[in-house]
């Protein structure tokens, strides 16, 4: 699955600290970053972003090397996980991660190294209440946050729950010659799809595991929505729709605090110029837009999202695409209001959403992801996939697949539960399929991060020119790939700072032409220069300055250089 290119480094194969083989709890995920943070405490900080509806702490990892100003002085990455409640191994990604990151830091304090280039703001859980919830003892199955929504009446209907109270949310079924699913005639425990020209069979219905809301007459029953039906990756403000239009977005634009977090600390850390949210399932890479179509993205824009989504496929095989046009739930609905737009419709941050494991390609089904027919497969594919499937499962994690047994519903009454342990194969990995699934996701954000804006000196002079006379010259680089504005919507958003130059002379010192503090605007680095012709290379990442200074033998001139998605420079010069 994984094909790694030379550059990608990860035969170093680095020594973590932690393991990976089981999912973590609130308090075993915060003692995990806390084993870390002992570990390299001088590489990484712990704090919160915030508080969640129910007041439990959003957990930051900010990683990087240096004073809180030199970490925060940096280009930067961002990167979430488990926004929805049951997509824990986003979680588990984002703390390899920070784990990763730190095995690769040489303590050496060799020069040049990613963490002295790049900060890593890490929040591996950013919804602690759901996945609370969706990992306690008796677990719920919730798309985000816990707070009723729209209302707070329950709804009527089928509520999936662990109704036998051992530890899972597996499937029903009730025979019912009307039904839409059959045995699989390879393993009894596997239901497969009743056709269309199917006739004369045993069929049943399925539906999850779970709890009737209301009198059951008898006759009818549909499942309910979760009473929580908010989806916090709905809530952010571009694009948001009401209720009606996008379900789960929210009262208003950014109305949760998980998400406020989120929209506050990307508005104080304008230095942030990539991120990935991490999510399950389908293995793709997914890139805004999801409401309209690539010819409306910025040219360059889009061939640096396809270039990064092309190492981020060599690393982890998923296939990177635009949400619009190969990912929607359906064919004629877009939708609104989620993170990677936001973040960069807003504000000229290359997001991309990934979608870690897909429980058919593991099982070798390349059909699915090659075409492109990531939500379409579970609609319509042929029997021999889900032949292929069970085969896997069988193989790497029988667990998954449960024998039905007969069991006395309280309200429906007689009816089995078996089948998908849903939450442990199709939503996330098998725990021992875990470490294998996230590790590569690490290697993008990383290698995603060195493509950062890179701002150096190339030279820091100053030239007598006469008595008390000199020129002083300043001539810098943007020696990463980024603009320092990170993408040109970066540049467009006005969200970046541009680069500017301030020079202080000492007390007696006199500028006789030039300014204190220079706007050099933003410098390209090498992304926009993918439509480049043979011969041709141009200095466009350069810049010059000259001054014209009075000062005496000895004066020492300081020079400093800000930008927000380019870092930040210093550098002083002596006057001969
Ligand atoms: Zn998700």
């Amino acid at each position: 699955m994984t094909q790694q290119t030379p550059a990608s480094r990860s035969d170093r194969s680095p020594q973590l600290v932690l393991t990976y083989d089981r999912y973590l709890d609130n308090d075993a995920l915060l003692a995990g970053l806390r084993t870390l943070q002992v570990a390299r405490p001088d590489l990484l900080t712990l704090s919160e972003l915030g508080r969640s509806t129910e007041d439990q702490p959003i957990w930051l990892a900010t990683v990087g090397r240096g004073s809180a100003a030199e970490v925060q002085g940096r280009p930067a990455m961002w990167v979430d996980g488990n926004i929805h409640a049951t997509e824990f191994t986003g979680a588990m990604a984002a703390l390899h991660l920070v784990d990763l990151l730190l095995a690769e830091d040489r303590p050496d304090g060799a020069a040049d190294q990613l963490l002295d280039q790049v900060t890593f703001y890490v929040v591996p859980r950013l919804n602690p209440d759901g996945a609370a919830r969706a990992m306690a003892a008796s677990p719920e199955l919730l798309r985000s946050g816990t707070r009723p929504y729209p209302w707070d009446e329950p709804r009527l209907g089928l509520h999936a729950a662990d109704i036998d109270g051992d530890g899972r949310i597996l499937q029903m079924r009730v025979k019912d010659p009307a039904g839409d699913w059959q045995v699989s005639p390879q393993d009894p425990r596997l239901m497969v799809k009743r056709r269309a020209f199917d006739q004369g069979g045993s069929y049943y219905r399925v539906f999850a595991e779970g709890r009737f809301e209301g009198r059951y007459d008898g006759h009818l029953i549909h499942p309910a929505p979760a009473l929580p039906g908010l989806d916090f990756n709905r809530n952010f403000p571009n694009g948001w729709r009401p209720e009606g239009e996008q379900g789960g977005a929210g009262d208003f634009p950014g109305s949760e605090p998980e998400i406020q977090a989120v929209l506050r600390f990307f508005a104080a850390h304008r230095t942030i110029f990539g991120a990935l949210t991490l999510h399950t399932f389908s293995r793709a890479l997914l890139r805004p837009f999801s409401d309209k179509a690539d010819e409306q993205m910025d040219t360059t824009d889009l061939w640096l999202y396809e270039a990064i989504g092309r190492r981020g496929t060599d690393l982890t095989g998923y296939p990177a695409v635009s949400v619009f046009h190969h990912f929607k739930y359906h064919p004629k609905e877009v939708i609104s209001g989620a993170f990677d737009d936001w973040a960069y419709c807003h504000l000229g941050v290359l997001a991309y959403t990934v979608e870690l494991w897909d429980l058919p390609t593991a099982a070798g089904i390349a059909e699915k992801n090659e075409q492109k027919r990531f939500i379409e497969w579970f609609r319509d594919h042929p029997v021999t996939d889900d032949e292929q499937i069970l085969a896997f499962v069988l193989q790497q994690a029988p667990e998954a697949l449960v024998t039905w047994r007969p069991y006395q519903h309280p309200q429906l009454g007689a009816v089995e539960i078996g089948g998908w342990d849903g939450l442990y194969s199709w939503r996330n990995p098998p725990a021992q399929l875990l470490l294998a699934e996230i590790a590569p996701v690490s290697l993008l954000a990383r290698d995603f991060a060195t493509l950062a804006a890179r701002l150096t000196w190339r030279d820091i002079s100053a030239t007598a020119l006469g008595p008390r006379r000199h020129l002083l010259r300043v001539a810098l680089e943007n020696q990463g790939y980024l603009s320092t504005s990170g993408s040109v919507r970066g540049r467009l958003s006005g969200v970046a700072r541009p680069v500017q130059l301030r020079l202080e002379l000492p007390a007696g010192a006199r500028l006789l032409s030039g300014q204190h503090l220079v706007d050099l605007g933003h410098i390209e680095g090498r992304s926009h220069r993918v439509g480049l012709t043979p011969g041709s290379s141009p200095t466009d990442n350069r810049r010059v300055v000259e001054w014209l200074v009075e000062a005496g033998a000895g004066d020492m001139a300081q020079i400093t250089v800000n930008s927000d998605r380019g870092g930040a420079l210093s550098g002083t010069v002596t006057f001969g």
